[in-house]
């Protein structure tokens, strides 16, 4: 057993001061009082303490493209001129490049302040589509990186098997992605008990609308996606939105309402063009949407209806997706801009007057990343993982700040650099902003990089 002390800590029901945290042997919160002292041998936390976040949404490989596909191309570039860029890295890396590539992104996600991470893996074979001997063997090496620097982990393998609406046929880029669904449930039942057996979450995903067809949607739900979350790209794109008009006479998020078992295990990816109607039927649904700010501006997708869904009582969780941007706070501070430059207003999520917008999103996506993940507790709980982060409280900003000031200093003002040391299960991962294995893991990435350029 181990005590943390915090001066300050974000409980479930809000600040408090004095707060011991004690800490069983399986990495779980086993009491927890405030308004006490420290005791000899207890830790002290070096800063105001809160929970982790959940990241609803990952393809790691994407973070070796990060910053890359910023110059202009001949045509007007978009989200399918980037792809395009994407399935050539996706079709490069090998599996221990793969497992580099995750490593360093799961060491800079834990420096974000993420302690648990939803992976989106749909890279299963090989360029030319062959498959590996081992036919999860990128899902477990994916695994073995979270493993390495100690990061949660939730993983959805992907099914993708058309490269457009109706069904049509899969393109060249697309063959290190796709199954037919007999396969596809193969791959799932052999994963199952590896992960189980490192303590990972297995769900399972839908790429997209377009990339499956009615059909082995169904059947995919009818005997395979039985347990775990479920999660799935919609609503992304405008041209998304009129190709799939053009081939159903509904929109993306209406036609997947309409015809899929939509509930609180489904996690609806960006959801970025909704109308009124669909806004309040995915709120009402009891789905996630699992929106990613940062990647949604770079790949110029658009902007979510936040405060709408906010106001019909829907849940939202947020993710880095393409990982231009690796923070809790980066995400946050754009979700929350992007509704005032629509609106021409400021502090557009919060709960009312005289709430913080910092507080407001923190408390949305805590839950709402743990519900995307199929985690059963989370926050700083008796019962749940000691999963936490500890802001630097030497930065006079957060230093001199009370309470929910803290939040909004943090995401607002201080960025991902105000994240001094996080714990995972009980286990301190980030020091003093480091983590143990930085030097092997950024070696190992750096060759991949090379080998990329
Ligand atoms: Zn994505």
């Amino acid at each position: 057993m181990m005590a943390l002390f915090c001066d300050s800590a974000l409980l479930a029901d809000g600040w408090h001061g004095g707060v011991r945290i004690e800490i069983g042997p399986q990495g779980t919160i086993t009491a927890l009082t405030s308004g006490t002292t420290a005791q000899p041998g207890d830790q002290r936390a070096k800063g105001p303490v809160l929970p982790t976040l959940t990241n609803c949404h990952s393809h790691a490989f994407q973070r070796a493209m990060a910053g890359l596909a910023e110059t202009a191309g001949s045509t007007e570039d978009s989200f399918w001129t980037w792809r395009v860029m994407m399935y050539r890295l996706a079709g490069l890396l090998t599996p221990d490049g793969m497992q580099a590539v995750a490593a360093k992104l799961y060491s800079e996600l834990l420096k974000g302040g993420f302690g648990r991470v939803t992976e989106f893996h749909y890279v299963h074979h090989q360029a030319d589509g062959t498959a590996y001997a081992t036919p999860g063997e990128t899902s477990l090496r994916i695994l073995a990186a979270a493993q390495e620097v100690g990061i949660g982990h939730t993983h959805l393998p992907v099914f993708y098997a058309q490269s457009g609406f109706g069904g049509a046929e899969p393109n060249a880029g697309q063959r290190p992605f796709l199954h037919d669904v007999e396969r596809f449930l193969r791959l799932l039942e052999s994963l199952e008990t590896p992960f189980a057996r490192g303590g990972a979450t297995l769900g399972a995903a839908i790429h997209s609308l377009r990339a499956a067809t009615p059909e082995q949607m169904q059947a995919l739900l009818s005997s395979g996606l039985t347990h775990g979350p479920i999660h799935i790209h919609v609503g992304e794109q405008e041209k998304e939105v009129e190709d799939c008009l053009a081939w159903s006479g509904r929109r993306p998020v209406e036609w997947m309402l309409d015809e899929l078992p939509v509930d609180a295990r489904w996690c609806a990816i960006h959801a970025t063009h909704m109308t009124e109607a669909e806004t309040a039927r995915l709120a009402a649904s009891g789905a996630v949407a699992g929106l990613c700010p940062a990647t949604e501006a770079n790949l110029g997708d658009g902007i979510f209806p936040a405060t709408q869904f906010l106001a019909k009582g829907g849940t939202i969780a947020i993710g880095t997706d393409s990982h231009v941007a690796t923070s809790v706070a980066e995400e946050l501070r754009l979700l929350e801009y992007g509704q005032r430059l629509r609106d021409r207003r400021r502090n557009r999520l919060v709960v009312g007057p005289g709430a913080s917008a910092g507080r407001t999103m923190i408390e949305a996506v805590l839950k709402g990343g743990a519900q995307a993940a199929g985690q059963a507790t989370f926050g700083l709980a008796v019962g749940a993982p000691a999963d936490l982060l500890v802001l630097d409280g030497a930065s006079p900003y957060l230093a001199a700040a009370q309470g929910d000031q803290i939040l909004d200093r943090w995401l607002f003002a201080l960025g991902g650099d105000a994240v001094r040391d996080v714990m995972v299960a009980g286990q301190w991962r980030i020091e003093d902003g480091r983590h143990a294995q930085d030097e092997a893991i950024d070696r190992a990435f750096a060759a991949v990089l090379r080998r990329l350029a």
